[in-house]
């Protein structure tokens, strides 16, 4: 799933191709976007905001795009166009006087005026991978619900801007929290630093790798491991389905031993005597090799 580092990737690669470039024909296939036309408009940005995208065009107009579970962005050279296995998942299509680009599987694709950019994401927290970047506010933030589990804190974008669920169950276990230790008891200055820290590290390294081996299999400390021994001490990592109906439940992992703490009732498991906080944070790393591909793009192979 995209998160505030895929979606900053695909800014920076689609502004490479398409900024300054101005748009001959629009085809939305959106029904509330059926009629718009932008034909005549130049590109001049494409800025993310946490997982949200904004695409400028002169005249004073912006395509608000969040990707939320699937959405992407593909581009084609001059004159190329995307395999017609993609048409179903076409929601709209700018061609250009250079590359032609593809907004697909958007669930979230609407116009504003840029000057009214705040209607669509000044709701949100301060961007972990921003300019305007506030460690203080987003500190501040995420206190303001005190007994509110880290996880959940974390989620939350209006706290911060960002952050999805890998970063999000990999900085509590690197920081050795259960994710459902009150905010309060946090130290969080040093938990929102890791998660920026790492995610920043992902801008420039394919991949979301938070263990630096960047081997099939090896990437993730918790994330995805569910039954798995820690890499750490071998205990089963736990596991906590998505609950439906609820804000902010998503899949939770995490390693009963070394992030002791509070458990959700639904998954109790025995704490014992843990580790210290932060001990684990000197295992992120990274190795160099790389990993092919990026998240936040079409990928798929054709059907
Ligand atoms: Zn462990």
């Amino acid at each position: 799933m995209p998160e505030g580092d895929s979606v900053w990737k695909a800014a920076r690669r689609m502004r490479g191709h398409l900024v300054g470039r101005t748009v001959v024909r629009s085809d939305f296939r959106v029904p509330q976007l059926a009629t718009a036309d932008l034909a005549g408009r130049t590109i001049t940005a494409f800025d993310s905001f946490g997982k949200h995208m904004l695409t400028r065009f002169s005249g004073g107009l912006t395509l608000h795009t969040h990707f939320r579970m699937d959405g992407a962005w593909q581009v084609v050279g001059p004159g190329k166009r995307l395999p017609r296995t993609f048409d179903d998942e076409i929601r709209l299509v700018l061609h250009t006087d250079g590359p032609t680009a593809y907004a697909l599987r958007m669930p979230v694709l609407e116009l504003v005026a840029t000057a009214r950019e705040d209607e669509v994401v000044g709701h949100l927290g301060p961007d972990l991978l921003g300019t305007s970047w506030d460690e203080d506010v987003a500190v501040e933030r995420l206190l303001r619900d005190p007994g509110r589990p880290l996880v959940e804190a974390l989620l939350d974008q209006k706290n911060l801007a960002g952050i999805g669920n890998l970063w999000a169950v990999e900085t509590c276990y690197l920081r050795g929290y259960s994710p459902w230790t009150p905010v309060r008891d946090v130290d969080l200055r040093a938990t929102v630093r890791l998660a920026r820290r790492m995610m920043q590290h992902s801008l420039d390294h394919p991949g979301q790798v938070t263990t630096g081996d960047t081997r099939r299999g090896r990437t993730h400390w918790v994330y995805g491991r569910a039954e798995r021994p820690c890499r750490r001490c071998g205990t089963p990592v736990a596991f906590r389905d998505s609950i439906t109906g609820t804000p902010y439940s998503r899949e939770t992992w995490w390693c009963p031993h070394c992030q002791p703490g509070p458990f959700p009732s639904l998954a109790e498991r025995p704490t014992r005597p843990g580790m210290r906080r932060g001990v684990n944070e000197e295992s992120f790393g990274s190795r160099g090799r790389r990993l092919r591909g990026e998240a936040g793009y079409a990928r798929r192979p054709p059907r």
